[in-house]
């Protein structure tokens, strides 16, 4: 699976949310992103400046 927001794959195990799509016209999809993504943990953590 990979993820929709940080395209990057989600490991068996790790903790993931399903986004269901509903088409119309076609059967629709689901997508899968990570509850927390990896770059999330980044971008909050430097975003916070302890200063
Ligand atoms: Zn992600």
């Amino acid at each position: 699976m990979i993820c929709v927001r940080c395209q990057q794959g989600i490991t068996p195990g790790e903790p993931y949310e399903e986004h269901h799509h509903d088409s119309s016209s076609a059967a629709g999809c689901t997508n899968y992103s990570h509850k927390r993504c990896p770059e999330d943990e980044e971008s909050a953590g430097s975003s916070r400046g302890d200063r």
